[in-house]
């Protein structure tokens, strides 16, 4: 690992004027430090904003209008926390379902939704084709070995797959991400947060320089009780979807009223499935209108040879979830 300086804040303002220049910020360092060890981020400072927790920062909140997750919360405690569990499945869901228990203890809940890409070429030094590390030299996954990577939201200078999967929970439940900059602070919805590669696969999001998450909102809405999140792996434990569904109904006599669906392990960044929604709403959840819904949210979808299969398989993810989450009891 290179050499680095260390710093410590204590507060907001101080992390801004320490980010100035080539630095990161440092949470639960699960991301940054193995990329750090593997040469593919050299930040000169590192900045840990932990000494943040004092002031709020990593506060779990539940009310009648919502949920407020700190970006400083750690998953684990996230993903036990008795009103998540109850009230938002889908969330709670989602990150249990990430990671080891040791690495959910220690990573924070503003880290996880930057995490990024598990493509191989992107966390190999030796590959120097990776448009995403180093912009303009090309794409080694288009014509190499693609079976992880994405199927939708891709561009012919990258086609990796976004890793995480809490994302798909709050794009799928219509959270706002709270941020705070040298410019004051401010609210985006999370559908907002991540880019699509494009031409410029290095800017995975729309973060300003040194702008730093500190919460995320999710309001409460009538579908959010019943959501699930399905999360389809090679191993039932300790590894990156293939494909994944976070899914939300309103239903009324068997028919949905309304509904929201995100995938996961399919598309360059968390995607939330409008069209297929649209689709979904007032019908009732029978095989001809599943798999209609389901075509729905993958057209367009291009696979790269090795992840073909991707697109079969998230269309079936997409259905059980629907069906799973239809026959809860609540
Ligand atoms: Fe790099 Fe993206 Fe291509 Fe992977 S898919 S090698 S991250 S440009």
């Amino acid at each position: 690992m290179r050499p680095f300086v260390f710093e410590q804040i204590r507060s907001p303002s101080e992390a801004f004027a320490a980010t100035a220049g080539n630095a990161s910020y440092l949470a639960g360092g699960t991301t940054l430090l193995d990329l750090m060890k593997l040469d593919v981020m050299q930040p000169e400072r590192v900045v840990d904003i932990n000494p943040l927790d004092q002031t709020g920062a990593g506060e779990i909140r539940a009310s009648e209008k919502g949920l407020h997750l700190g970006a400083l919360a750690r998953m684990a405690d996230a993903a036990d926390h008795p009103d998540i569990r109850d009230q938002y499945p889908v969330i709670a869901q989602a990150l249990m379902l990430a990671a080891s228990q040791q690495i959910r203890n220690m990573a924070s809940l503003g880290g996880n939704v930057l995490q990024r890409t598990r493509c191989t070429y992107f966390r190999d030094t030796s590959y120097v084709a990776c448009n995403k590390r180093n912009p303009g030299s090309g794409c080694a996954a288009l014509t190499g070995f693609n079976r992880s990577h994405a199927v939708l939201g891709t561009s012919d200078d990258c086609i990796a797959t976004y890793a995480g999967d809490f994302a798909q929970a709050l794009i799928a439940l219509d959270a706002t991400v709270e941020t705070t900059g040298a410019d004051g602070g401010r609210s985006l919805p999370f559908a907002a947060l991540h880019r699509k590669p494009g031409q410029t696969p290095d800017q995975e999001t729309n973060l300003k320089p040194s702008e730093l998450i500190v919460a995320f909102t999710v309001p409460a809405k009538p579908w959010a009780k019943r959501s699930l999140y399905l999360k389809i792996r090679d191993r039932e434990s300790y590894e990156f979807a293939l494909a994944s569904a976070a899914v939300a109904l309103d239903m009324e006599n068997g028919t949905v009223r309304d509904t929201r669906i995100a995938l996961g392990g399919v598309a360059t960044v968390p995607w939330r499935s409008i069209t297929a929604e649209a689709l979904l709403r007032g019908q009732s959840l029978d095989d001809t209108v599943l798999q209609s819904v389901a075509d729905a949210a993958f057209a367009g979808a291009r696979g790269a040879g090795h992840n073909d299969f991707k697109i079969a398989l998230g269309k079936r993810t997409l259905v059980r979830a629907l069906k799973q989450a239809a026959a809860l009891e609540i």
